[in-house]
């Protein structure tokens, strides 16, 4: 019996559990369950407290160990279960040592000490990356993530991701190169750049790299590579490379997704956001004339302390006014030990209600960006037998084809919810 990685949030994690799983099996630990958790809401906790009860019934002898933000958090919480056998940091996580302290803990003879439950160190004292190169994802997986930042500087009164994964730093350029090149030369078509907050890429490392610097080294000393694509970016500090790259390199995917939380100036402020309403609306402008075929997703929060009903409409009107096509949709969650936490609170159900009008909208947006395809010649990578996705990551209906392959595809239409295309050259 191996070691299983169950995962939880964020592309971060997922990227991270494959290190988690390459370093614990490396440690020989057997038998055992990794919770890599996730600490972003009170659901995503509540989820793993759940699956570590639902895993023990039905494996009474595996041995469960929790890692992840949730873990680092809130690391008493998870040793107090009787389920949990060991609770390991976020950055320790990472790191091969913690995984053969981890092995030798569980062989112990007389079993695992209670001093030896818990090995969670301060997430704020730590100031570098550990070094990674995964030499590969599960064989043919099309998309994968390639984490070149974590932690984040910044205070969001609403977030608890800081105190998860503590302050900034980054990989350095030429680590990321590596990996970038080993994944392209192991098969991935498509490496998806993830951080916690990307934006504030290279800060920490000697000249300071940004993240537009970062992307031209890639695509440039990667010339196999096909398709890059950046995940979640805060567009008040896109720095001008970044913009370059978006606007003159194809083999920069033409897909932001911008980390917005409201349309309104005044909520912003509250949540110690670094860009007003008009700055937002001026980057989707910005772009959209650096690359006319862009689509544009965004985060935005549901029902913030304070947010009045004039409030929230300026949310709704966001979508329209930077024509967003994708929208991720987060109903306010109280996060223990946030700032936000101690303000007055919107009621339960208008946060549901809210959330539930956002999700409409963006469903309406998507929609009409499906319909507006049609015609449209797309380069799609083939995720499976039944999809792929453009290079403005719009679902395709696909039927049959080989995964990981790119295909030239003529837009049809759509079915409301994926397009639709004819066959076209392949290469
Ligand atoms: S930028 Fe704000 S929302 Fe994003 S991780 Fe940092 S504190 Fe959280």
């Amino acid at each position: 019996m191996s070691v299983d990685v169950v995962t939880f949030g964020c592309r971060l994690n997922a990227f991270e559990s494959e290190v988690i799983r390459h370093e614990a099996e490396q440690a020989g630990l057997t038998d055992t369950i990794v919770i890599n958790s996730c600490a972003v809401t009170n659901e995503a906790v509540a989820q793993a407290r759940q699956s570590i009860r639902k895993l023990k019934r039905e494996r009474p002898a595996a041995r469960i160990v929790v890692t992840g933000c949730a873990a680092q958090t809130q690391a008493d919480m998870f040793a107090g279960m009787a389920e949990v056998d060991r609770v390991v940091g976020n950055d320790e996580k990472m790191r091969s040592g913690a995984w053969q302290a981890t092995r030798a803990a569980f062989d112990a003879p007389l079993g695992i000490d209670a001093s030896e439950k818990v090995a969670v160190a301060d997430i704020m004292a730590v100031t570098e990356m550990a070094p990674h190169l995964l030499d590969g994802f599960e064989r043919g997986l099309p998309r994968v993530f390639v984490q070149v930042q974590n932690g984040c500087d910044h205070r969001c009164t609403f977030c608890i991701i800081p105190y998860g994964r503590g302050n900034s730093r980054s990989v350095p350029m030429g680590a990321v190169v590596d990996q970038v090149r080993t994944l392209v030369e192991r098969g991935h078509a498509e490496i998806v750049l993830t951080g916690v907050d990307l934006t504030s890429y290279g800060a920490d490392l000697p000249g300071a790299p940004k993240l537009g610097q970062l992307t031209r080294q890639i695509l440039r000393h990667v010339p196999e590579l096909k398709r890059l694509r950046i995940s979640s970016i805060d567009s008040i500090e896109a720095d001008r490379d970044l913009l370059d790259v978006i606007a003159d390199d194809p083999r920069l995917m033409p897909h932001l997704h911008l980390s917005l939380q409201s349309g309104d100036d005044m909520i912003l402020k509250r949540m110690k956001r670094r860009h007003s309403r008009q700055d937002a609306i001026d980057f989707c402008t910005q772009v959209r004339r650096l690359r006319p075929d862009i689509a544009l997703g965004a985060d935005i929060i549901a029902g913030f302390p304070t947010e009045t009903e004039e409030m929230f409409v300026r949310s709704l009107d966001l979508i329209a006014e930077c024509d967003l096509t994708f929208l991720h949709v987060f109903p306010y969650s109280r996060r223990p030990g946030t700032p936000a936490a101690q303000m007055p609170q919107v009621e339960g159900g208008t946060i549901r209600e809210r959330a539930r009008r956002l999700r409409a909208a963006g469903e309406a947006a998507l929609l009409r960006r499906l319909a507006a395809e049609a015609g449209a010649t797309r380069e799609v990578l083939i995720e499976s037998d039944r999809q792929g996705r453009t290079e403005h990551f719009l679902p395709v209906a696909i039927d049959g084809d080989e995964r990981g392959m790119v295909r030239r595809l003529v837009v049809t239409g759509h079915d409301g919810v994926r397009l639709t295309a004819s066959t076209g050259d392949v290469h």
